[in-house]
Parts: C-alpha cells; structure tokens; sequence
C-alpha cells in the first residue's frame, strides 16, 4: 500500500524534486505553527469567556436567589421589584430566565409562555440537589445554568440550608461569538501577510540551497562534454562535497581503464607486429638471394613456420582473455571432480615436463567436487602448471598440491625454478607482462598467461597469491569457494 503510494507519488516529476521538498518543507515549518496558534489562542479565549461569563451570571442569580427567599417569590410572584430585576437580568444578558418551585412548577417565565408548568430535566434535579449546573451550547450561541433558591434554617440551633427552588436562565453567548470573530478574521489576515511572506523567503532559500546541487551537474557535464577533466570540486556542504568525491575517484578510475586500454593496444600491436616483422625480415632476405641453397630456404622457411606459429598463440591467447573479459554470463557452472580434473591436465603437461627433465607430483589431500566452469578452471591449473615446467631448472620438480575445507579448495604450484623478485608479484598478473621478455619469448610466452589465469580465478570469486625465493623456486596458491556465488543482477 505504501510503496504503491510512493511509486504514483515518485511518477509526478514535482515530487522528486529536491527544490520542491525544501520548498513544501519549510512551508510547512512556516505556516503550520501560525495556524496552530492560532486555533490555540482562540479555543482558549473562547474557554476562558465563557467560563468568565457563567461566574459572573452564577454570582448575579445568587444575589436574586436571596432576593427570592426574603420576598417569598416561590408563594407569590406579585413583587414588582423582584420582577423588575428578573426582567433586567433577561435583558441584560439577552436571555430566559425560570423561577421553579420546589414541586418543579414553574412559577415565572420572563418570556411569559411556560408559567405554571411543570418541568423536570436532569439540570432541575441536579440544582435541587445544591449543585450549580452550566451547559454551554455553542452551535445555538447560548449557555444554559441552574443556581440553587436556597434558605438557611436553624434546626436543633445550628444553620441548615435547604433547596427551595431553582432558577434555570440561559444567556446569550453572541457577544462572545462576535469578538471571536473578529479576532479570527484579524489572525487570518496576520497569517496570509505571514505566508506570503514566507512564501517568499521559501521560494528564495529553496533555490540558494539547491545552487550547489545544480553546480555539481553543470561541473559533471562539462567534464561528460569534454571542455575539462580536472577533478571537480563543490565544497559548499558535506553532502556535495562526498558526491563529487565519489565522482573524481570514479573519474581517476576511468582515466585508469582508458590508460590500460590504450596500453593494451599498444601492447597488442607490438606483440602481433613483432613476428611480422620477422617473417618479412626472413622473406626479405630470401628473396634478396635468388639462388640461395635450399637448406637456407627450409632453415628460413622452418623459422617463418615457427613465427606463425608464435602469432596464432597470441591471438588465441588475446581471444581467451577477451572471453573471460565478459562477466557471468559466459560462466558454465557444474559440479567438477577437482581431482580427476588436475590429474587429466597434469597428464597432458607431463610430456612436455619430461623433455625439461621436470618431474610433476601431485599431492591430493581429499577428494574435492566443487561448482565450477570445468574449461575456465583447466585454464588455470594447465597455464600455472606450464610456467611452473616453463621457468623451471634442468632436473627440477613441480609440485602440485589439492586441498580443502569446508567453504574452499585451495590448489597450489610449487616448483624448484627461477624464482622471482618481490617487486614482480604484482606486475606478473599484468597483460604482456614478462620478467625476462627474450627468456619468454625463447620458450614461447606470450605474457597474458598469468592475466588469463587471474581474470578466470575472479570470475569464479577466488583469489590467487604468489610467493618466490629468486633462484630457488615459486609457489602459486589458488582459493576457489566450493559453491560458486552467483551475485544480482547488476554487476
Ligand atoms: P608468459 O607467457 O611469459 O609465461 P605469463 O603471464 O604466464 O606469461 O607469466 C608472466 C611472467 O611471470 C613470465 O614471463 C615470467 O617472467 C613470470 N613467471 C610466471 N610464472 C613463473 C614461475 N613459476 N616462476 C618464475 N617466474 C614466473
């Protein structure tokens, strides 16, 4: 229901500006007050008058209330001077006044219809009782009170008062409407000057506070439109100051990705020109020397081969990585037998180990399935496996060893090779990254394996660390989560 509520608000373009909620906000802050107030002063007013008027009244109908006893009223209402003051108070307050009798006959009626009748309401009874009543009807604009016709007896020589009759009077309450009115018109006139006058410092105040906000967006859009890529700076609150924060970081990261990208175009050209230029140098050359023996045409022919050759491996390698480039979505991710996948991989790399004279062993801890894409992984064990035989020493060993615990499998080469200085770990996983270029070139590295190995290792939200002592060999250690955790959509 709410969230409905939101989303049709959220569809009208007012309500999601911030101009418009500072706008309404300090409205609000501005006006309410002035009308609460106001409903305040005239409730009270209206109260206290009220009240003001049934003392004053109830005082009045006291004094007639003893009138009443001493002229014997309730008997005989023939006395002119206690009609004359019933009439008077009538006038005065513009209002009924009853002389009830203790049989609840009604003995006068200023307005002269109900005489002689007989009237019994709760009020009556009430005042019978000795308790002054009051009853204030606003929506007629008149208050109605008993007070009590009371004599004082002595009885066994101690004064007793008892009821002997009531006097039931209304009183008008105009007058008390009418200055409320006035009152309320003169507040509503104050709280219009009030609200104009707001509105105004409102309209002012909503647009100096939101300045900062819109400078932010000209800033972002000049840097978006290419006029500048300084960072961009709005000091003026904490709030703005964080946002463009955000934004210069998010701007140094894309100078960062736009620096690498540039760098691995350079790098690719390089890379893929370099046996260009060496086939054509070795063309060149044959073609320079028509009747060059036919051992140098295959000696040169066998080098162009070995040159193609070169250049396939780094397109493919290029193409892998552009793969592992695209996110999830290319993830094939099943339950794989960790170990029959290492021991095939192992299976196919020995040969090649053997012509180097390195001897692989494998060290299983337990048998490990784990949820991964079987082709990404085999990627990785088969390109640290080959480095580990690649920058190996003649006789060496490569050392392969599988275990895990509950959450992950960690996989980790070791080998008895060159080793590497502490100063590589970091750049080794860079694209054509290589300690000894002609050393890699030599034994056929293109330098993206590692990059390769890397990207597939995080596309499988894992780790991958190096540790070396130069001369003595590297040790690679992969930790991969045993279930593969798929994240939402929006990565
Ligand atoms: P390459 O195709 O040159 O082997 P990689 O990305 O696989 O490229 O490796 C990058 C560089 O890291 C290599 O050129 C090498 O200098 C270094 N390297 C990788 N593995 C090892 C290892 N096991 N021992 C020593 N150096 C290594």
């Amino acid at each position: 229901m709410f969230d409905q509520l939101r989303e049709l608000i959220r569809k009208i373009p007012i309500f999601r500006s911030l101009k418009a909620y500072i706008f309404i906000l300090m409205l609000v802050i501005g006006v309410v007050p002035g009308i609460i107030i106001r409903i305040g002063i005239l409730e009270s007013y209206e109260e206290r008058a009220v009240s003001l008027r049934i003392s004053d009244v109830t005082t009045q109908y006291r004094i007639i209330a003893d009138h009443l006893i001493n002229y014997n009223y309730l008997q005989d209402t023939s006395s002119d001077v206690i009609n004359a003051e019933l009439e008077q108070m009538s006038n005065l307050y513009d209002g009924r006044v009853l002389i009830i009798s203790g049989n609840f006959r009604i003995v006068k009626d200023t307005y002269g219809i109900s005489e002689g009748k007989t009237i019994i309401s709760e009020e009556v009874i009430k005042c019978f009782k000795g308790e002054n009543t009051s009853r204030y009807d606003r929506n007629n604009g008149y208050i109605e009170m008993t007070v009590p016709i009371v004599e004082t007896v002595e009885q066994d020589q101690k004064p007793v008062s008892i009821v002997r009759g009531v006097i039931l009077a209304s009183t008008s309450t105009d007058s008390i409407a009418a200055t409320l009115e006035i009152l309320s018109r003169r507040a509503l006139i104050l709280e219009i000057v009030m609200a104009f006058l707001i509105l105004g410092i409102v309209l002012f105040f909503s647009h100096i506070l939101i300045v900062p906000f819109e400078r932010i967006t000209k800033a972002i859009r000049e840097v978006k439109d290419g006029y500048t890529d300084q960072e961009i700076s709005v000091p003026d609150y904490l709030e703005t100051e964080q946002i463009v924060d955000a934004f210069n970081q998010l701007l140094a990261r894309m100078r960062v990705i736009n620096d690498s990208r540039q760098e691995f175009v350079a790098n690719v050209s390089h890379e893929l020109k370099t046996p260009m230029t060496s086939i054509k140098v070795l063309a060149d050359s044959l073609n320079q020397q028509p009747d060059a023996p036919a051992e140098l045409y295959r000696e040169f022919m066998q080098d162009i081969a070995e040159e193609i050759e070169r250049e396939n491996k780094i397109i493919n390698d290029l193409l892998t990585l552009v793969k592992m480039d695209k996110k999830e979505a290319e993830m094939d991710i099943r339950a794989v037998d960790i170990n029959s996948l290492l021991e095939m991989t192992l299976k196919r790399l020995r040969p090649i180990a053997r012509r180097q004279d390195v001897e692989i062993v494998f060290e299983s801890m337990r048998p490990v399935t784990a949820e991964v894409d079987e082709i990404k992984l085999s990627l990785i064990f088969t390109n640290l496996v080959e480095n580990a035989i690649k920058y190996n020493r003649e006789h060496g060993w490569v050392r392969v060893v599988l275990d895990a615990d509950h959450q992950f499998f960690t996989v980790e080469v070791s080998d008895s090779g060159i080793g590497l200085k502490e100063e590589d770990y970091d750049h080794i996983f860079e694209r054509f990254y290589r300690v000894d270029k002609s050393h890699s070139r030599q034994i056929g590295g293109t330098g993206l394996g590692l990059s390769i190995t890397r990207s597939a290792v995080l596309l499988h939200r894992g780790s991958i660390k190096v540790s070396s002592v130069e001369g003595e060999g590297t040790v690679f250690t992969v930790k991969i989560p045993l279930t593969y955790i798929r994240t939402g959509g929006n990565v």
